[in-house]
């Protein structure tokens, strides 16, 4: 019999007993189950998603919605008359998204899916852009901010438009409000508030910037309208924090963004885009591609995309309703908040996002009250070795030299898994305390992993850490190279 009988081991077939091309297209083909297994098998290495708290995107879905995206799989989004029913979902979503956020009108208004809040955030910068040339604007735009995630900056320079991020004032994690007008002209589009900080995940006070920018216009006549970046609040607040007042019930805001994908509970590759009223995307922006006989307006970035997000995303809706995300968030945010006990109660460190739903997202932040020997950088690295990933990573401007950490709660993550890491986090710290490392570790050398920034680690540095580890872990120096 030939080697790929039946009755063999996967793992004594040719294929498996070589490494894995990796440098060049592979001339010979393989059976697929060797490929998938070759696959499978590496991706363990990427460690558990459920156990990652760097990220705030979806890593739990059930069994439904996992059914949905396979059914969904060849469905380009793009394509809506060769499947109006899909394009007709997306759009029901968009209109329950304007009528969660407030839009005077969520049945004429203008919204759509993207493939997160990337690209949704563009398509608001982008609007706000053509709206002040069609009024006027000349020279170079501007926008002005606290501290934004990177899809910001990305919209700077990708679009030509000048950021301008105001620094982080005294003990202050977030853009303060009287703060705004001094940075402000007759070229700035928008101002940025963002509902849920990357860095702390703190609510910034969107109903106090849109007052501070009432009281610039009553005295300059300059209108300038507001963003709100709500990529992981625009699912939250609405639920948990219903009394604040961050979204189209102020006039002044015109756009949102949020990420279907993060606390929208859809899977991976969902965002939302959504105007105040249809006057505030700009004619410009819009395609018309055919719909059923007649055409469909369109604005997006991309072209072909996968359908399985928006289609998900309307099953989470119809699901869970508003009774069912209420339920399921505050779930998510007593977790949290439990998580942010058990950190206090190790008396090592301040918390400066403790949780609490009408303060900011579903997650903690925190720093080292004083030095306990080891930094941020080094709990991080430790707690890795347990699977847990929870980032460290220094403030923005002019705070730099601060660091701080933060572990996102998410849909899947429980009491009972809270408590684990709460344990870990304890036995780490005693081992850091009773090993201190030679020397602390450095952003990069710990790998990095914020969700805003992209993981840089040297070979060096993996050698450095590999030393200093087997150091700790008691290991003979003279064995240590
Ligand atoms: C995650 C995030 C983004 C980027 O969203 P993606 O869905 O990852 O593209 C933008 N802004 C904020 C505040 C975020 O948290």
């Amino acid at each position: 019999m030939s080697a790929s009988s039946e009755s063999d081991d996967l793992f004594a077939m040719p294929d498996l007993d070589r490494g894995a091309p990796k440098h060049h297209f592979p001339h010979r083909e393989m059976p697929g189950p060797e490929a998938y297994q070759i696959v499978h098998d590496e991706l363990m290495l990427d460690g558990v998603s459920r156990m990652n708290l760097a990220t705030f995107c979806t890593t739990w879905i059930d069994d439904n919605a996992r059914r949905l995206m396979a059914q969904s799989v060849a469905k380009n989004i793009v394509d809506k008359d060769e499947y109006p029913q899909t394009a007709e979902l997306e759009r029901r979503c968009a209109r329950m998204v304007a009528d969660l956020w407030h839009c005077p009108d969520p049945g004429s208004t203008r919204g759509t899916s993207t493939i997160g809040s990337s690209e949704a955030a563009m398509l608001g910068g982008l609007a706000a852009k053509t709206r002040w040339r069609k009024n006027g604007g000349q020279g170079i735009p501007n926008f002005v901010c606290g501290p934004v995630q990177v899809c910001w900056e990305k919209f700077a320079r990708y679009f030509d438009v000048e950021i301008r991020q105001v620094p982080l004032r005294g003990n202050k994690y977030m853009l303060e409000p009287d703060d705004i007008a001094a940075h402000c002209d007759s070229n700035t589009i928008m101002v940025v508030a963002t509902m849920g900080q990357t860095f702390t995940g703190l609510f910034e006070d969107v109903a106090a910037m849109s007052a501070a920018l009432d009281d610039l216009e009553a005295r300059t006549g300059l209108d300038i309208p507001l963003h709100v970046d709500a990529a992981s609040g625009g699912f939250l607040a609405p639920f948990t924090a219903p009394d604040l007042v961050w979204d189209f019930r102020l006039a002044r805001v015109k756009s949102i963004n949020a990420s279907g994908h993060k606390t929208g509970l859809a899977p991976l590759g969902a965002g939302w885009a959504l105007w105040r009223t249809a006057a505030d995307l700009p004619d410009e922006l819009v395609f018309d591609v055919d719909y059923l006989g007649g055409s469909m307006a369109t604005f997006n970035l991309n072209f072909s995309r996968p359908g399985g997000q928006a289609i998900t995303q309307y099953y989470d809706f119809i699901r869970l309703g508003r009774t069912g995300y209420t339920r399921l968030q505050s779930a998510i945010y007593r977790v949290a908040e439990h998580l942010a006990h058990g950190l206090t109660e190790t008396g090592l460190f301040e918390m400066i996002h403790d949780g609490t739903p009408t303060r900011g997202i579903s997650a903690v932040s925190w720093r080292l009250r004083e030095d306990p020997g080891f930094n941020l950088y080094d709990l991080s690295e430790r707690l890795r070795s347990r699977g847990w990933l929870i980032a460290a990573y220094p403030l923005p401007a002019d705070r730099q030299d601060e660091t701080i950490m933060r572990a996102v709660v998410r849909h899947g993550f429980t009491h009972d898994m809270a408590d684990l890491l709460l344990a870990d986090i304890d036995r780490c710290i005693d081992q850091l305390k009773k090993h201190p490392l030679s020397t602390s570790l450095t952003r990069k050398e710990a790998g990095g992993f914020t969700h805003d920034a992209t993981a840089v680690v040297s070979d060096e540095a993996i050698v450095t850490e590999v030393q200093d580890l087997r150091r700790a872990a008691g290991d003979d120096p003279a064995n240590i190279r």
